[in-house]
C-alpha cells in the first residue's frame, strides 16, 4: 500500500461512526462536517463554471450580502469551447481554481460537460459542445488548471443530464454504443486524464435507476472500468434513498434544504448502520474516497501546511477572462466584407437591442455570480470609440417584468416542480404591450437617422437557464420582426447576438454581418467592440451545429427531447453534425464554423501511419497559410471517416484540432496526432471498441462543412480495446 493509502487507513481507524456520517452529508448548503479532534476540516464547495458563486448563509439561501464575494466573471463553458484553445481552457481552470481557493473553497462545482443533445436544453450555456472530442480536449486542461491550485474540480453532471424538463427524475434510455461513443468519453477523460478529484452524480435516472444509486454507472463503469478513486458528490437533492445509495460508490450527499439531520446520509444512515441494514464497510469506502481527496488537496496530513493560497480579482485573472472572450467570438457571416467597421469614419451610431446593455452574470441558476464588473457591448463600444462618435442606444424590444417573488431563491424551491412552472410562466407572458410598440417605433426612427446601426440581441438567462428548457428556438421578445424592419431601413445593419444556445435566424440571408458571442464573461462588451472595430480578428468557431429551424433537429424528428417521465435517445450516435451529415441536411451554420477578417489556405497534408501491436499512431501534418493582410488565428479541424464500413459509422467525426496564430502571408505546418481511439466504434456484442481493417478517410478543414484536404489511409488489422 502506498503512503497515501496508509494515511487514509490510519485516519479512518480513528473515526467514530458518527464522525464518518458527518463527513458524508451536507452540514451546510455548501459544506460537510469536519472532525475537529483529528484536524479534519469541513469540505467546502461552491458553484460554478463561470466564477465562484456568492456566499449564502449556512442553512438557507439568503445571500450574505457582503462586498467581499465579487469575483472574476469568466466566459461560460460554451464560450470556452468556442475558443477551441486548450491553453485557454487551462487558463480558465487556473483562474477558477485560484479564485475558489482565494474564497476558501475546497471544491469548485465545474466544469459542466454534458453533451448538447438538443439546442433547447436550458443549461446548454453551461456545457461545452455536441461533440465528445472537443469536450474532452478542453475539459482535461480546464480540470488540471483548477486542481493545480489545490482545489478539486467536480465535473458534472454524471451522466446523461441533457435536458432540464423533469430534470429531477426523467429516465434516460440510451443504447450502449451511443453511451460509449458520445456521452461518456468526456467523463472518462475527465477522470482518467484530467484526474478530477471529484465528480457530481446527476439528478436524472438512467435505465430506470437514479444516477446517484446506479450501480452500473458508479460502480461498474466509474470505479471498476475507469479505476476512479476520487469522490462522488450528489447533485443538490439527487439522493432519494439511504440503503440503495449507501451501497454504491456515491460518497457525499448534498441538498438544497437546511434540515441536514434529515438527509438520507444523516440520521437515517446512522440508524441503518446501527441496525445492521447497511454495512459499516460501505461508509468506510466513502470515507476513504473523501480522505484521499482531502490529502490530495493538502487539507489534511503532513502536507497540510503546504497548501497553496489562492487569490481573486487579480489583473491577471481579468486578462485571462479577456483573452478567452476574445477568442470565443464567432463571426458567422460577413458578406461584402461588411466588417470590420471603419473606426475613423464612424459618426452617428445607433445601438439597438437590450443585450447591448443588460447584465447576464447574475442569472442562469447555480452558475450565477456576483461579477466584479461586466462590460456591456454598449459600454464596450463607447469606451473604444472614446467620444469620437455619437452613440445612441434604443432598447428596441420589450422584456416583460419578472413575476418571481424577489425574496425567495429559485434554488430553495428547485426540488419542487412548481418553481419551474413559475419561471415558465414568465417566459410565456410576452405581451405585446403599448410599451413594446413604442420601443419598436423609437428604434426604427433612431435607425433611420443614424449612419451605422448595430443590433445587439439574442437570449438572456430567462431562457438560458437551469431548471427549464426553451419552448422553441426562436429569438424571444419579437426580435425577428424588429430585425426584419430594421433591415428594411438599414440593409447593411450589423447584427450581434449574445446567447448560450442556437437561435433561428429567419432574416439571415438578408443580413450582411452576423457576430455571435456566448456569455463570455466580464469582458464581453470589450471584445464585441474590438471585433466590430477590427482591433481583434475574430477566430472563434461554433462548438455546435446551428440548425436552420428547430424542426431540422433529430430530436424534433424522433420526439425524444423535453418529455417528462422518460426520454429515449433513439437517434443513438447521430447527435449534432453526425446527424446532419447522415441526412445531408442543410444547417444555418455548421459545427466548427467561424469566419475571419483574413483568409486561410490549406496546402499539403502528409500522413505517417504506424500500426503497432496494441495501438495506432498516425501523425498528420497540414500546412496552413494566412493569405490576407491581417494577423489571425485558425483552428485546423481533423475529422476521420470509415470508408465502406460494414457497420454504421458517421460520415466523419472530429478527432483532433489545433489553433495556430499566423501573420499575414505566413505559412505554418500544424502537426496533429491520432491514436486508436480515432478509428474505433463501440461494438455492443463484444462490449469493446473495435477497429475493423479497411480504409479511413482523413479530412482537414476549417469547419465540418468546409473541408479542404483529404487523404485515405489503410488499416490492415483488427483492434479491440476498452
Ligand atoms: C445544479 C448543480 C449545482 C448545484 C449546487 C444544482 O441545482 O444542478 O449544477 O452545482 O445545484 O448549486
Amino acid at each position: 500500500m502506498n503512503k497515501m493509502e496508509n494515511k487514509v487507513e490510519e485516519i479512518l481507524k480513528q473515526l467514530t461512526l458518527e464522525e464518518k456520517i458527518g463527513m458524508i452529508h451536507g452540514a451546510g448548503l455548501f459544506r460537510t462536517e469536519g472532525v475537529e479532534r483529528l484536524a479534519i476540516p469541513p469540505l467546502k464547495s461552491s458553484d460554478g463554471p463561470m466564477g465562484v458563486r456568492q456566499e449564502y448563509e449556512n442553512d438557507n439561501w439568503k445571500t450574505i450580502g457582503t462586498s467581499d464575494d465579487y469575483v472574476t466573471y469568466l466566459p461560460s463553458n460554451s464560450a470556452v469551447a468556442a475558443a477551441w484553445n486548450k491553453e485557454l481552457a487551462y487558463e480558465t481552470g487556473k483562474v477558477l481554481g485560484e479564485e475558489a481557493r482565494g474564497r476558501g473553497k475546497d471544491v469548485i462545482l465545474a466544469p459542466g460537460i454534458n453533451i448538447k443533445r438538443d439546442p433547447l436544453c436550458g443549461r446548454n450555456f453551461e456545457y461545452m459542445s455536441e461533440d465528445p472530442c472537443l469536450i474532452k480536449e478542453l475539459a482535461v486542461p480546464l480540470i488540471q488548471g483548477i486542481q493545480e491550485n489545490d482545489v478539486a474540480a467536480c465535473v458534472k453532471h454524471f451522466a446523461l443530464n441533457n435536458q432540464e424538463t423533469d430534470r429531477l427524475a426523467v429516465d434516460t434510455i440510451v443504447d450502449e454504443r451511443a453511451l460509449r461513443e458520445i456521452y461518456l468519453p468526456g467523463f472518462k477523460a475527465a477522470v482518467q486524464k484530467g484526474e478530477s478529484y471529484s465528480i457530481m452524480g446527476a439528478y436524472n435516472k438512467v435505465d430506470g435507476v437514479f444516477c446517484c444509486e446506479s450501480k452500473r454507472l458508479l460502480k461498474e463503469i466509474l470505479k471498476e472500468e475507469w479505476g476512479y478513486d476520487g469522490t462522488v458528490i450528489s447533485d443538490w437533492g439527487a439522493v432519494h434513498t439511504t440503503k440503495e445509495t449507501a451501497e454504491v460508490p456515491m460518497d457525499i450527499e448534498m441538498s438544497v434544504y437546511g434540515d441536514f439531520e434529515n438527509y438520507y446520509f444523516a440520521d437515517a444512515l446512522l440508524e441503518a448502520v446501527k441496525k445492521g441494514e447497511v454495512k459499516e464497510s460501505c461508509i468506510d469506502e466513502k470515507i476513504r474516497n473523501v480522505l484521499r481527496m482531502m490529502l490530495r488537496l493538502k487539507m489534511i496530513g503532513e502536507e497540510s501546511g503546504m497548501r497553496r493560497s489562492g487569490t481573486y480579482n487579480t489583473p491577471e485573472h481579468r486578462a485571462a477572462a479577456l483573452q478567452v472572450a476574445r477568442e470565443a467570438v464567432v463571426l458567422l457571416k460577413n458578406e461584402d466584407k461588411r466588417l470590420p467597421l471603419d473606426k475613423k469614419n464612424l459618426k452617428k451610431i445607433a445601438v439597438i437591442g437590450q443585450n447591448a446593455s443588460v447584465i447576464h452574470s447574475n442569472g442562469g441558476g447555480s452558475a450565477e455570480i456576483k461579477a466584479l464588473y461586466e462590460i456591456s457591448p454598449l459600454m464596450g463600444l463607447k469606451t473604444h470609440l472614446g467620444g469620437n462618435a455619437e452613440i445612441t442606444y434604443a432598447p428596441g424590444y420589450y422584456i416583460p417584468e419578472k413575476t418571481e417573488e424577489p425574496d425567495t431563491s429559485w434554488q430553495e424551491r428547485s426540488l419542487e416542480t412548481e418553481a419551474e412552472k413559475d419561471v415558465a410562466a414568465n417566459q410565456e407572458s410576452e405581451n405585446q404591450s403599448k410599451e413594446s410598440q413604442d420601443m419598436i417605433e423609437a428604434a426604427l426612427a433612431l435607425a433611420a437617422r443614424s449612419d451605422e446601426v448595430i443590433f445587439v440581441g439574442g437570449l438572456n438567462h430567462d431562457y438560458d437557464v437551469e431548471g427549464q428548457d426553451r419552448k422553441n428556438m426562436k429569438l424571444p421578445y419579437g426580435q425577428d420582426e424588429l430585425i426584419q424592419k430594421l433591415l428594411q431601413i438599414k440593409p447593411d445593419m450589423v447584427i450581434v447576438l449574445i446567447a448560450g444556445s442556437p437561435v433561428e435566424m429567419p432574416w439571415k440571408d438578408s443580413a450582411k454581418a452576423i457576430v455571435w458571442s456566448y456569455y463570455a464573461g466580464m469582458e464581453t462588451g470589450n471584445v464585441v467592440a474590438e471585433v466590430l472595430l477590427g482591433e481583434q480578428n475574430p477566430c472563434g468557431k461554433l462548438p455546435e451545429t446551428f440548425p436552420v429551424v428547430y424542426e431540422d433537429t433529430v430530436t424534433f424528428e424522433n420526439g425524444e427531447f423535453g418529455k417528462e417521465g422518460k426520454v429515449e435517445y433513439k437517434e443513438g450516435i447521430y447527435v449534432g453534425y453526425r446527424y446532419y451529415d447522415l441526412k445531408k441536411k442543410k444547417t444555418a451554420f455548421c459545427f466548427g464554423h467561424g469566419l475571419s477578417y483574413t483568409e486561410y489556405q490549406y496546402e499539403d497534408m502528409e500522413i505517417s501511419l504506424e500500426e503497432k501491436k496494441e495501438d495506432i499512431e498516425a501523425v498528420i501534418k497540414v500546412a496552413v497559410k494566412n493569405t490576407g493582410s491581417v494577423k489571425g488565428m485558425e483552428t485546423v479541424q481533423l475529422y476521420v471517416g470509415a470508408k465502406n464500413s460494414s457497420v454504421n459509422r458517421p460520415v466523419k467525426e472530429l478527432r483532433a484540432f489545433a489553433k495556430q496564430e499566423l501573420n499575414p502571408q505566413e505559412k505554418k505546418v500544424v502537426t496533429l496526432s491520432l491514436n486508436k481511439e480515432a478509428f474505433g466504434y463501440y461494438d455492443m456484442e463484444k462490449k469493446a471498441f473495435v477497429i475493423l481493417p479497411g480504409e479511413y478517410e482523413i479530412m482537414a478543414g476549417a469547419s465540418a462543412e468546409d473541408l479542404r484536404l483529404f487523404k485515405t489511409i489503410k488499416i490492415s488489422k483488427e483492434y479491440i480495446f476498452q
